[in-house]
């Protein structure tokens, strides 16, 4: 799923390629694109940097054009090295950026615009986001009073996902976080005292961590899509504790959780 580590990932691929570069070649193959001139306007400007903040993907370029990425549930990301095969065309990208032999390919990522440094700046769902879970120093007590300063009454599995108090924590991340902490996502957050609150960030983080470098995040699905089977936890004590599985938040998105080893 594309999450936080997903994105930061992507952006580790795609910076060796990229970054104090100039592309060779830039096209946008999706007819939505078609007026927009990406490939005039980029031409000759190297790319500045290559970032992720949460879910989010930054490709700035020299001239203070920035293109903007999120993948939310259908999109992908992908670094073709030289002599790679991929199973889809690179025509069916809607971006496709070469330098020497390889491609940085991006597909059907709803979420892919070309943005001046001053929209940027004022585009809230860019400047209201938390802090990165994924930045190399996480900034606690900025999280906390985001999370503080939302809606109480929310149970804190939904909270971990709104993307202004932390980001980069997806559906995926707040499941086996909680899970890992041992705490119920069910709960009010005003019931979750901040360390506990704290403890599932510190499962979360070195995990995706490792995500984020090698881009295998599936080894750390422990309970997700697992409804109905016994909880591992529980299990190694003796118990038998069905995992169970519930639409949680405006998005009605599946929490999955052990009613019995979290609390
Ligand atoms: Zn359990």
């Amino acid at each position: 799923m594309p999450e936080g580590d997903t994105i930061h990932y992507a952006a580790n691929r795609i910076r060796p390629v990229l970054e104090g570069r100039v592309p060779d070649a830039l096209e946008t193959p999706h007819p939505r694109f078609r007026r927009d001139r990406w490939p005039e306007r980029l031409a000759g400007r190297a790319v500045r940097s290559v970032d992720a903040h949460g879910k989010h993907l930054f490709l700035r370029f020299e001239g203070g054009l920035t293109i903007h990425s999120h993948l939310r549930m259908t999109g992908s990301w992908r670094v073709l090295e030289p002599g790679a095969r991929w199973p889809r065309s690179p025509r069916s990208a809607w971006l496709r950026i070469r330098r020497d032999e390889s491609e940085v390919l991006q597909f059907n990522g709803p979420v892919l615009e070309l943005m001046t440094d001053s929209r940027k700046r004022l585009d809230r769902r860019i400047a209201g986001l938390g802090p990165d879970i994924l930045a190399p120093e996480l900034d606690e007590a900025t999280f906390l009073r985001r999370l503080r300063e939302d809606d109480p009454t929310r149970p804190i599995g939904e909270a971990l996902l709104q993307q202004q108090a932390i980001a980069g924590i997806g559906n995926l991340w707040k499941v086996e976080g909680c899970f890992a902490a041992g705490i119920d996502p069910w709960r009010r957050t005003g019931d979750v005292a901040d360390a506990e609150v704290l403890a599932i960030l510190h499962e979360t983080r070195p995990r995706m961590q490792v995500s984020a470098t090698d881009g295998m995040q599936d080894r750390f699905r422990v309970i997700h899509g697992r409804a109905g089977q016994p909880c591992p936890r529980c299990a190694q004590a003796g118990t038998v504790s069905p995992i169970r599985a519930r639409g949680q938040g405006d998005d009605n998105r599946l929490t999955y959780w052990c009613p019995s080893c979290q609390r």
